[in-house]
Order: C-alpha cells, then structure tokens, then sequence
C-alpha cells in the first residue's frame, strides 16, 4: 500500500464517501485513499426508527468493503495525529501517510462518560440510546415494553448530531403509548440542555402543540448529571428557563438546537427525579485527535475543525477541508447537511488542483424530519440564518405522511444507492 496520496479521506462515512464518489465522477484518475478503521458501515439516521419499532436494525449496516467507491484505497486504519505543516497524518499503528490535499470527516464524539452511570447502564434497566448501533433495537423493547409510569427523554448542552433525535423518540413514544390506551398513565419529561424546543418559529410552534398533545413536561436550561440505572434516577441541574421568555438563541449554533447565548450557571437547581424509562442522549464534541490537533478551532470548546463555514476550506491550511459532523460551522450536524457540503468541498478542491480559486458556498442548509407521530412528519429544512428553506411546494411545519413516506421509504433507499455513490 502507497504512503503519499493525492487526495487523503479522513473518515470513510456518510460525508468521506459521498465527497470521494462525487471527485471520482468529476475526475476519474484522481488518487484517492480513504483511512477508516471500522469494517462497517451505517446508516445512522434509521436508529430513530429502529427505536420506534419499524425499521430492521440489520438493514443499517454494511460491510464498508461493499459501500467504498472503487478506484480509491481503502487504509484501515485509524488517525491518531494530523500533521498539516508537512501534509502528513499518523495513524495509532503508527504508520503515517502523506497528501497534497486532506479531507477531514470522522464523525463526532459521544461523550458518554460525562453523564455519570450512563455507559455502564445503557441496555439495561429501562436504560437506551438510539445514538448507539447496539442499544437503538432496546429502545423499541423498553417502549413496546411500557406500563405506564415516568418516561424521561433527554437532550444534552451541547451541539449533537441530528438535533431533532432526542425528541423525535419521545414523540413516537408518546403516540404508541396513546395508541395503546396508556398515555394518561404516563408522566413525561423531556429534560433538554436546550431554551427552545426549535430556533426556527414556524417549526417551533408546531412542536409545541405536539408537546401539549402529549402532555410533556419539559425542563429546558437543564444540564443531566447523572443516570443511575439500578436506582433509576436521573439527577440534572436546571436554570429552569421559561421558553417564552423569548431569550436570545446562540448564532454560532444551528436553528435545531436552541442552545442559549451567554449562559450563566448563577441559580442552578439541582433535581433528581425518578423514572421507570429513559431514553439517553450523550454529550458530544470533536474527536480527541482533532481537540488536540492543529486543525482545531481554538475558540471552540468542543475542539471542531476550524473552517471557512461558506468554502468548506481550513482557515489557515489551504490544502485542507472538512465537513460533516466534525466542523465549526454553526450548522445542524446531519447528513442532509452533507449532501450540500460535499460538492461544494469538491468543486473548491478541484480548483484548487487546477491553480484556480473555488467559488462554491454552503450555505448552512440541513434538514430535520421530526416524527410527530406514526405516518406523520414535519421535515424540517433552513439554513445559517435560521429561517424555513422548504423544498416541496406544501407547508411542511405541518406534519404530513408524504413526508413519513419520505423518511421511512425514499431516504434509506438514496442514501446506499445515490448518495454514496455521489449521484444524488
Ligand atoms: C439517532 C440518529 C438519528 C439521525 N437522524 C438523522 C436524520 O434524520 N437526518 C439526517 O440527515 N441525519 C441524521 N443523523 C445524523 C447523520 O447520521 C450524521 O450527521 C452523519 O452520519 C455524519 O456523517 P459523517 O461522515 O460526518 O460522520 P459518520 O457518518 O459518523 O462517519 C464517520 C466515519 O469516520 C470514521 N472514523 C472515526 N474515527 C476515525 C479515525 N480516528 N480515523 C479514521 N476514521 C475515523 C468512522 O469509523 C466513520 O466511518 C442521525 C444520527 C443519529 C445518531
């Protein structure tokens, strides 16, 4: 296997593929390697589904053997250090490579470990995460399973992937237990480290009739501390914040998260509360091997890699670009965020090659199909400035199944049979 690389692919998932289909279809003779250390491949954004009960776990996963493009080298391997001033990545082996022009795209980091008791109770005691290949077939059993009692759905501080995940669960919850004559039995809370159930207003309204409808409780501000399964306890601190307050959202995150600008921990209540369910989303932030590498952007606490959020291009290395989950681009982390990214990251990376200079902007836009229920969805589509971008020529804050259809049915289908392949 060659050390130098024209183009190196740090990632080989959702977004590393995508731009590696896409450059092949632009230019074919391009020397292409892809480092990723995983066997599989999956398709993530089908675990909400699985945790609903309608999706096979099975059919998201593939061998990435199967799903890489053909013409490129697959490194299985993983990166331990980048080393841009002399083009250069280590791998933990350490084994290192060589590029004209590097890709970063690993994904992020669950950070599991800081809600404390969570790794080791997950899978057990009433305890899930769609967030986890393993876990997301225990979330449909815990539901399927339910009786009646407190079900608690929580939402971290941070920017996640797929912000609408946390919630798009307890909807679907919410409705089965409806569905089976129990929802009065129920005390539901959704414990979120966000101020808004949506930065966008015309989805957020929405969401807020849905959260009436099922009669949730919400604790927006909250920060969840702790998840003892045996005891099943949650322990979260609160600010206790009122939505309506009308509280400035933060412009350096995405509409779908909510997350409060200058946030002050002054009156910070603690809470333990009792649950017979929990449904748990961790923390996330940048790969350790990004937060301590020079790509990193020193401003950001999570350690994301520093870009241009318009070129896609790294703000001080010209021979460097990212996109996906682990940028600095104050998007919704998604993979229809990809799907804007990734040509303009090969269009600008081919001028590049050819001495010319890129013009191709990402204009922030992503995509959040929120389950409102069973056969209903609203997709949920805006951009950096936080307002609706809806593609079809209906009012999609309305939930409606042509949009379920979109989500259950097209979606899994384009993305192993276009999207991968860099044609849709
Ligand atoms: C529960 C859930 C629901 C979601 N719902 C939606 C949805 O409805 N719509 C939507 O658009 N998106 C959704 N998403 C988000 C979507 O899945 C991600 O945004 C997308 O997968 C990100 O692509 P990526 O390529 O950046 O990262 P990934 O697809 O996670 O790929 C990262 C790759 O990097 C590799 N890697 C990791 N570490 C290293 C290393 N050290 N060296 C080399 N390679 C490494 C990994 O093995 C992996 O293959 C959801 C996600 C989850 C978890």
């Amino acid at each position: 296997m060659a050390n130098h690389y024209q183009i190196l692919i740090v990632g080989g998932g959702n977004a590393g593929l995508s731009v590696a289909s896409q450059l092949l279809i632009k230019k074919n003779n391009l020397n292409i390697g892809i480092i990723d250390p995983s066997e599989k491949h999956y398709y993530q954004p089908a675990w909400t589904l699985v945790g609903a009960g309608i999706f096979e776990i099975n059919k998201t996963v593939r061998n990435e053997k199967d799903v890489i493009p053909k013409n490129t080298t697959w490194i299985k391997e993983a990166v331990a250090e980048f080393m841009p001033t002399e083009n250069k990545v280590k791998c933990l082996s350490g084994d290192e490579f060589t590029y004209d022009y590097l890709v970063v795209c690993p994904g992020i980091q669950l950070d599991w470990n800081k809600i404390k008791g969570l790794k080791e109770t997950l899978g057990k005691n009433n305890v899930s995460s769609n967030y986890s290949f393993q876990h997301a077939p225990y979330t449909w059993e815990m539901i399927e399973n339910f009786k009646g009692g407190t079900a608690v759905f929580t939402n971290p501080t941070t920017p996640i992937k797929c912000g609408g995940a946390p919630h798009k669960i307890m909807y679907l919850a919410c409705d089965y237990w409806r569905k089976k004559g129990i929802l009065d039995k129920c005390d539901i809370h959704y414990i979120s480290g966000a101020n808004a159930i949506f930065g966008v207003k015309e989805y957020a309204e929405t969401l807020k009739k849905v959260i009436a409808k099922y009669n949730i409780h919400v604790h927006y501000g909250a920060n969840v501390t702790a998840i003892h399964g045996e005891n099943k306890t949650v322990e979260f601190e609160t600010q206790e914040i009122d939505e309506n307050l009308n509280q400035k959202l933060s412009d350096k995150n995405a509409a779908c998260y909510g997350i409060i600008e200058n946030k002050t921990t002054d009156d910070l209540k603690k809470v333990i509360l009792n649950f017979d369910l929990c449904h748990a989303v961790p923390p996330q932030s940048a790969p350790d091997f990004i937060k301590n590498s020079p790509l990193r952007d020193p401003e950001n606490l999570l350690g994301y890699v520093d870009i241009n959020k318009n070129t896609m291009q790294h703000t001080h290395f010209r021979n460097v670009f990212a996109l996906g989950d682990c940028t600095n681009a104050p998007c919704s982390k998604t993979g229809a965020a990809i799907r804007k990214q990734a040509p303009v990251v090969v269009e600008n990376l081919l001028a590049i090659i050819d001495n010319k200079v890129g013009t191709a902007q990402y204009d922030g836009y992503s995509a959040c199909p929120i389950p409102t229920q069973y056969g209903k969805l609203m997709l949920a589509e805006f951009d950096y400035t936080n307002t609706p971008k809806m593609t079809f020529p209906i009012n999609q804050a309305k939930p409606n199944w042509a949009m379920w259809i979109l989500k259950t049915k097209i979606l899994p289908w384009l993305y192993w049979n276009k999207i991968l392949k860099g044609t849709a």
